[in-house]
């Protein structure tokens, strides 16, 4: 069989298995985004929890300040209701006492939702805290993994592309540029066995003449209708 025959055709093959590796690596690559996506939400959902509970602490302090201050008033009013000297100035200081008694009992509700809420979280949030670092640790595991995958399979990509420039180097240079270009044109294989007499790239019956050419396998032959390389099994058999 002619060499550069039989070089192209171990060419197209390291090719077909460059081009695997490369789908290989674009999906490793999207599973580590992926994963580092998820652990991105397990981190931003803890920091936002724990936001939450500080936020929780933060409004019952002021809630009890504000009873407090609420209390030093009452106890104000109750001093001055001794000291008022008419029916009326009395009646006016009753209505401030029962206006500040019931922004008091307003104020103890929330701040007893609020005591509610974060008795809850208190609750709730360590074993969310666990459950997400364990989630979190799974996530690496698997990224450690599938990043060892995707050293691998780029490893494995460049060795195949080193043989391919040794390769290449003992290929007719003309020829070479035509595979290339045939390569850029085509989808699929470029260099086709002819199987029973017909291209298994266009499917076209291949001439008579051409039939013999190929059996002898001593030079270059080019489908009439597609313009791959055609070759017959029985020469590499
Ligand atoms: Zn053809």
């Amino acid at each position: 069989m002619n060499k550069d025959l039989s070089l192209l055709i171990k060419l197209q093959s390291l090719d077909t298995e460059i081009s695997k590796k490369e789908k290989k690596k674009d999906v490793f690559s999207q599973q580590i985004e992926e994963i580092e996506g998820k652990i991105e939400i397990l981190e931003k959902e803890l920091v936002s929890r724990e936001k939450e509970l500080k936020q929780i602490k933060k409004e019952k302090r002021k809630k009890e300040r504000e009873i407090e201050d609420i209390d030093l008033l009452l106890s104000k009013y109750e001093g001055e209701k001794y000291k008022v000297k008419s029916q009326g100035e009395f009646a006016a200081l009753e209505k401030e006492i029962n206006e500040a008694k019931k922004n008091k009992t307003k104020i103890e509700d929330i701040l007893l939702e609020l005591m509610e809420k974060e008795e809850k979280d208190m609750v709730d949030f360590p074993s969310f805290k666990k459950g997400a670092a364990e989630k979190k640790e799974n996530l690496k595991k698997k990224r450690d993994i599938v990043v060892i995958n995707l050293e691998n399979t780029t490893k494995e990509e460049k060795d195949l592309k080193n043989e391919r420039v040794k390769l290449t180097s003992q290929l007719n240079f003309v020829l070479l540029n035509q595979y290339t270009q045939l390569s850029k044109g085509k989808k699929g294989p470029i260099v086709v066995p002819m199987e029973d007499g017909v291209c298994e790239g266009c499917n076209m019956r291949v001439s008579p003449s051409l039939m013999g050419k190929i059996k002898k396998g001593e030079e270059i032959v080019y489908c009439e209708n597609c313009s791959r390389i055609l070759y017959t099994l029985d020469n590499i058999r």
